[in-house]
C-alpha cells in the first residue's frame, strides 16, 4: 500500500515550510531515508516558463530551497535541473527560466548549481510502447537520485498536471513538441509519461500545494489558488491520486491516471498517516475547459479527426493581447500557426489540440473556445466530463 502524507501549510514563510517539510516527511522516514552523504541529488521542480513565483505556474522556490537545506542537511549534493517548455532549453532561456522563477536566489543563498547542460541521451523505454527509446537530459543520468517537486495545478492535455506529469520536464525542449506530435492521441501521450516515470523513478515526491492552479492551467490561462497543502510520497501515482481526492476528480476521467490503471499502477488502497484528503479537500476547484472536451481522438481517421475537431477546443490568439511574438509558432509541433498581420492564426484542420502554444504564450494571449457543435452538445450535457 502506497503511503502518502500530508500536511498543512499556508504560506511560503521559508521558516514555515521549513518546519511544515519537517513534519510532512517525519512519517516517511525524513529525507534521510531518501538521500545518501556524497550523493548528487537532481532536484527537479516544475519551471514551466519565465515567470514570476506569484503566479502560481512554477514550483514556488521557497519549497525547493527548503528540501535542498534538508537535502545539504544529509552531506549529499543538491542540484537544480530543469528543461522549461518551448524553444528556451539553451543557456540563454535557461537563465531567464532560473532568474524569474527564483531559482537563481535558492542557488545563490544555497550555494548549489542550476544545470546548464542541455546534452541529450536515448533511454529504452521500459514500457516498449510507440516510443522504443526516450530523449531525456543527460544530466539526469550524472544523478545518484532524483527528488520530484511538481506543482498541483491544472493542465490543458491532461487536465492536472501532478507526479505522473513532472518528469516530462526531463525531455529536453523541443524534443517534447516532437513527442506531442508522434503521440497525437492522448492515451499514447500519457503511456509515455509513465514510461518516463519508469525510467527515472524518483525516490521522492514533494508537490507545491500551498497555492496551486486552477482552471486553464498550467500556464496563464490559469488562475493561482490558495490550497494550503504540502504532499510527499515515494509513489508519484499515490500522489496524484490523493490530489484526486483533495480535489474531487474522478480519475476514471483524467488521462494519465487512466493510463495508470491500465498498466496496474493505481493505487487500490492509500494509507494517510497524518492527514487524510478530506481534511484539505475543496469542493469547487475549478478544472480546465478541456476538462469538458472528449480528447479520445489520434487524429489517425478521419472520424477521430472529427472527434477532435468538435468535441476538443481549438486554441484562439487574441488580437488585443498576442504581440506575435513566435514564442507559439516555435512550440507547435505541427506548424498549425503564422503569424499574419502580427497577429498568431491557428490552422484548425492542422491543430491537433495539444494546447503547447496555450501553455508557451507568454502574454496568455490564446483563448480555448469549443466549436459551435461542441458548445451546443456540451451544454446540453452529451459531452462533458464535469458539467
Ligand atoms: S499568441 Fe502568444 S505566443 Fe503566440 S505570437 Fe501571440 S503572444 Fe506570442
Ligand atoms: S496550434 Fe497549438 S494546440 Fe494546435 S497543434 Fe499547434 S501547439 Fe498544439
Amino acid at each position: 500500500m502506497s503511503t502518502v502524507s500530508l500536511v498543512r501549510c499556508r504560506s511560503y514563510d521559508p521558516p514555515a515550510i521549513e518546519a511544515a517539510l519537517r513534519e510532512l516527511l517525519e512519517p516517511l522516514g525524513g529525507m534521510q531515508s531518501f538521500v545518501e552523504a556524497g550523493q548528487r541529488v537532481l532536484v527537479k521542480p516544475n519551471l514551466l516558463m519565465p515567470i514570476r513565483p506569484s503566479r502560481a505556474i512554477t514550483t514556488h522556490p521557497a519549497v525547493v530551497e527548503a528540501v535542498i537545506r534538508l537535502i545539504q542537511e544529509q552531506k549529499a549534493e543538491p542540484f537544480i535541473a530543469e528543461s522549461p517548455g518551448g524553444p528556451l532549453h539553451n543557456k540563454i532561456g535557461l537563465r531567464r527560466v532560473y532568474r524569474d522563477t527564483g531559482m537563481a536566489e535558492v542557488a545563490e543563498r544555497t550555494g548549489v548549481e542550476l544545470n546548464y547542460d542541455c546534452a541529450a541521451l536515448q533511454v529504452p523505454t521500459p514500457g516498449g510502447g510507440l516510443l522504443k527509446r526516450i530523449d531525456m537530459m543527460s544530466v539526469w543520468k550524472e544523478a545518484d537520485a532524483v527528488i520530484a517537486l511538481p506543482k498541483l495545478k491544472t493542465h490543458g492535455k491532461t487536465i492536472v498536471t501532478g507526479g505522473v506529469k513532472v518528469l516530462f520536464g526531463l525531455v529536453p525542449g523541443l524534443t517534447k513538441t516532437a513527442y506531442h506530435a508522434k503521440l497525437e492521441g492522448i492515451d499514447e501521450f500519457c503511456d509515455m509519461l509513465l514510461d518516463i516515470v519508469d525510467v527515472v523513478r524518483p525516490p521522492l515526491y514533494i508537490m507545491d500545494g500551498v497555492v496551486g492552479l486552477e482552471g486553464n492551467g498550467p500556464s496563464l490561462g490559469g488562475e493561482p489558488r490558495n490550497m494550503g497543502v504540502l504532499l510527499a510520497s515515494q509513489d508519484g501515482v499515490a500522489i496524484d491520486a490523493a490530489l484526486c481526492h483533495i480535489i474531487g476528480l474522478d480519475p476514471d476521467r483524467i488521462p494519465p491516471f487512466r493510463a495508470a490503471a491500465r498498466r496496474g499502477w493505481w493505487p487500490q488502497e492509500l494509507s494517510f498517516p497524518g492527514l487524510s484528503p478530506q481534511d484539505v479537500a475543496v469542493s469547487d476547484f475549478l478544472l480546465p475547459d478541456t476538462a469538458h472536451a472528449d480528447t479520445t481522438g489520434d487524429g489517425r481517421s478521419r472520424g477521430s479527426r472529427w472527434i477532435t475537431e468538435t468535441m476538443t477546443p481549438l486554441p484562439v490568439p487574441k488580437r488585443d493581447r498576442c504581440t506575435a511574438c513566435d514564442i507559439c509558432v516555435k512550440s507547435c509541433p505541427k506548424d498549425a500557426i503564422t503569424i499574419v498581420d502580427r497577429l498568431a492564426v491557428v490552422d484548425a484542420q492542422a491543430c491537433i489540440r495539444c494546447y503547447c502554444c496555450h501553455e508557451m504564450c507568454p502574454e496568455g494571449a490564446i483563448d480555448l473556445e469549443f466549436s459551435l457543435l461542441g458548445r451546443i452538445l456540451r451544454r446540453s450535457g452529451v459531452l462533458g466530463r464535469y458539467d
